[in-house]
């Protein structure tokens, strides 16, 4: 039964797993919060892989019903040349199904008494007077909807950002993925595959990951033309006979690169993707969307009981989502801004540096280089005299750059 209430003590923008985690959080702690979410339902198609940690399911309690397989290796194909296989003893990674992740998350935020508003899109807000008041586009009705604080958790490309005077994406790439039939339920025999190179996914990379049963996600981001590109990956996978069909349906999505120089503001926060808060060399944002939202609603508690929610109050989060993120966020951009520069023979040239530098039998044995935390990898492979002499001068702007701003 819908409560009769159009004010809440939260407003949460966008049911993902950031939105639906910071709304759980809050309800738990017993405010009144409500999550709008433009699309109808959470159960559509979502141009994401899925892939995270053991540590993230750990964390996070995700059920095995939302987990179509547990993956322990990959295939790395460089440009040129044979792949590499990168395998653990013990699954790492698990491949999520988003659109039931999405749903299971929201029912748990529902049961936690989180009224969900779906079908229903944020146009526009306003802060007067300690108030948020969200002017609601619901299937064309115009309705308004208040609270003391409001968490902005769109994810990727939102306008209301810009609005709000908090500036867009620094940087970001383009994402295009297909759900496919396989031959191989396993898509491989080492799970996934990912695949570098100019010619394939320009700037970054594609890959094949096994799903369901008998499919796989195949997916690539990229600077630039990504339909092109996936179409052209789709027809060499078939040619090689590791897909069934090329006709599928293809999904666009974008990922955040850079995090946004300011994440709160009076009676507002900002989290997950929307925030920027994305591992910049895989473009994953789940976990650390699913940590920040946490530190979200442990300021919020604090801030919502004092009955201070201004920008001040609020700063506690930035520092406290940077503290844990900063390191992460800064060494894999400027991990990913040099694997850009680098030529296609190079990038060949560094895959054989990680293996002849065994940086890739420490990846396979060593618990402590998780598929998460990439910045000790990093600093080693930036140890290599190679980067050194090749990337040098990005480097160096890289590190003249200001860190994540102080949150004062
Ligand atoms: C191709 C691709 C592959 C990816 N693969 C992975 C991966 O393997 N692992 C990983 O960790 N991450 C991956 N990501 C990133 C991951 O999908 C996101 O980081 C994650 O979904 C972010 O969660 P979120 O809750 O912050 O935002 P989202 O999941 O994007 O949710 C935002 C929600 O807000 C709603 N919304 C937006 N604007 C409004 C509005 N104005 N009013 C109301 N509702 C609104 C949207 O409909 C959406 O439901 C991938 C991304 C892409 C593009």
């Amino acid at each position: 039964m819908t409560r009769k209430i159009d004010s809440y003590d939260v407003i949460v923008v966008g049911g993902g797993p950031s939105g639906s985690q910071v709304a759980y959080k809050l309800a738990a702690m017993g405010y009144i919060v409500a999550v709008v979410e433009k699309k109808a339902s959470l159960n559509g198609v979502v141009c994401c892989t899925g892939l995270v940690s053991r540590e993230c399911v750990e964390k996070y309690s995700i059920p095995e019903g939302v987990i179509h397989r547990w993956v322990n290796g990959a295939s790395l194909f460089p440009p040129t040349g044979k792949p590499i296989h990168v395998q653990r003893d013990s699954p790492q990674v698990a491949v999520l199904n988003r659109s039931a992740f999405n749903q299971i998350w929201a029912q748990r935020a529902q049961k936690a008494s989180v009224e969900y508003h779906f079908g229903c899109y944020i146009k526009r807000i306003t802060r007067e007077k300690g108030k948020v008041t969200a002017e609601v586009n619901r299937h064309g009705e115009i309705i308004t909807l208040q609270s003391r604080v409001i968490v902005i958790a769109t994810g990727f490309g939102t306008q209301l950002l810009d609005n709000l005077g908090l500036g867009g994406a620094g940087d970001f790439a383009m994402g295009a993925q297909a759900e496919v039939e396989t031959k191989n339920v396993n898509g491989s025999i080492y799970g996934v595959e990912v695949y570098f190179g100019k010619e394939v996914a320009p700037g970054f990379f594609a890959w094949m990951v096994p799903s369901a049963p008998g499919k796989a996600l195949v997916g690539l981001l990229a600077r630039r033309d990504n339909p092109f590109y996936l179409r052209k990956l789709l027809a060499s996978l078939a040619s090689e006979g590791k897909i069934i069909s090329t006709d599928v349906k293809i999904t666009y999505g974008g990922v955040s690169l850079k995090p946004l120089p300011h994440t709160r503001s009076d009676n507002l926060l900002v989290v997950g993707t929307a925030a920027g808060q994305v591992k910049p060399i895989t473009g994953g944002g789940i976990y650390f969307g699913l940590i920040c939202a946490d530190i979200a609603a442990n300021t919020l508690k604090t801030a919502l009981e004092t009955g201070n929610l201004s920008a001040h109050a609020l700063a506690g989060y930035e520092r406290a989502w940077h503290k844990k993120l900063n390191r992460e966020l800064r060494s894999g951009y400027w991990a990913r801004k040099a694997y850009e520069v680098l030529s296609d023979r190079q990038v060949t040239r560094v895959f054989g540096l990680l293996q002849s530098t065994g940086i890739i039998a420490d990846l396979e044995r060593n618990e402590d280089m998780s598929f998460d935390w990439h910045a000790d990898v990093i600093a080693r492979v930036m140890g290599q005299k190679f980067f050194t002499k090749t990337v040098g001068s990005i480097r160096d702007s890289f590190k003249r750059e200001k860190p994540l701003g102080d949150a004062k």
